[in-house]
């Protein structure tokens, strides 16, 4: 998938956007990243309630939210007021624009409709997210490089009960042009742990990790 850019963004020594294509220098800091490149090509109005915001009272949104494998990766971060983001909760956008048109007795049905909409879902795809940025990928053509700790820690446990419970992955991977692992390093263990060959991706074509040597 395409992954929208500014026009414009230059950190020195780290990322940096030409000609459409954002090139990454380093790994570390991916989602602070990603949300200053949100900040930088969106206009700061909360999504929500339409609030102006300003840098130090504003926040982004996942607008598929993280447990229903929402990444962070900028078409899925909007701009939000503190106020509107918490009480989005972990619904998803449309789910949450339709809650705010509720009268008070429809609400509580509502929720629970949505509620029930997720665990569904959960259990059939593992996630909730629009099938054109997912595809399936060899974990073998992953290029990563190990952090050099054992990762096997609360996040890699919560992949475990994930996959037990509904015996599919919480979240597809982020990987560059070249398949370089931009996110998703405890889901590669837990692949290799439990022998699994294909997971799936969100692949950015136009996001290119350079210097990167495996
Ligand atoms: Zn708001």
């Amino acid at each position: 998938m395409i992954m929208e850019l500014p026009k414009k963004f230059c950190i020195e020594n780290y990322a940096r956007v030409e000609d459409g294509v954002l090139y990454i220098e380093r790994l570390e800091r991916i989602e602070d990243l990603m949300y200053e490149l949100s900040y930088a090509m969106r206009k700061h109005r909360c999504v929500y309630c339409g609030k102006k915001l300003k840098r130090n009272n504003s926040t982004l949104d996942h607008r598929y939210p993280r447990d229903t494998g929402g990444v962070s990766i900028v078409n899925n971060l909007y701009p939000t007021c503190p106020l509107c983001n918490s009480h989005k909760s972990n619904f998803l956008h449309n789910e949450y624009l339709e809650i705010c048109k509720m009268n008070r007795d429809e609400k509580k049905k509502g929720i629970r409709k949505f509620r029930k909409y997720h665990e569904r879902n959960l259990k059939k795809i593992g996630y909730i997210l629009p099938k054109k940025w997912v595809e399936n990928v060899d974990i073998s053509q992953v290029k990563c490089r190990p952090p050099g700790l054992d990762l096997r820690g609360k996040k890699y446990h919560r992949i475990v009960a994930f996959w037990e419970e509904h015996h599919k992955l919480p979240k597809p991977i982020v990987l560059d042009k070249n398949n370089v692992l931009i996110d998703g390093y405890n889901i590669i263990i837990f692949a290799r742990d439990f022998n699994i060959k294909t997971i799936p991706a969100i692949k950015l074509e136009n996001v290119v990790v350079v210097n990167s040597e495996f």
